[in-house]
């Protein structure tokens, strides 16, 4: 298996460990761009968000669950933050497994397009 975090899911990799739950696993991003960094990854392996069948879509609702979840227990809940999901080349994405970007901590600049 080549998919680094499918690696991380099984734990060949180590990571930094935010949250994990038997359909997610949430990890501080290794090269944080924001003082809150974190992914969220399902751990089936889908290449990217647009992979997602109809049937399947009840992950991107837990995602969300998660996300709720851990700005709440992390405390940055009220002071905001942003989730991004880059898709495919032109979205930038690089790791070619599902994944969520939680950043935060800071007043982020607005994204370019
Ligand atoms: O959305 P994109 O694919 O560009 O982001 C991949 C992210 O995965 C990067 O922010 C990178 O730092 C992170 N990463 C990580 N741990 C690894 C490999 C990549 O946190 N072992």
């Amino acid at each position: 298996m080549s998919c680094i975090f499918c690696k991380i899911i099984d734990g060949e990799i180590p990571c930094s460990k935010v949250y994990e739950d038997d359909k997610v696993l949430a990890f501080n991003d290794i090269n944080p761009v924001a003082p809150i960094h974190i992914l969220v990854i399902p751990k089936e392996h889908f290449d990217s968000l647009i992979d997602i069948s109809e049937e399947q879509m009840d992950i991107m609702a837990h995602i969300h669950k998660v996300i709720n979840k851990i700005a709440k227990e992390q405390g940055f809940d009220k002071d905001g933050f942003r989730v991004i999901n880059n898709c495919g080349v032109n979205g930038g994405q690089e790791v070619k497994h599902l994944h969520y970007h939680i950043l935060g901590g800071q007043k982020l600049p607005m994204y370019e397009a």
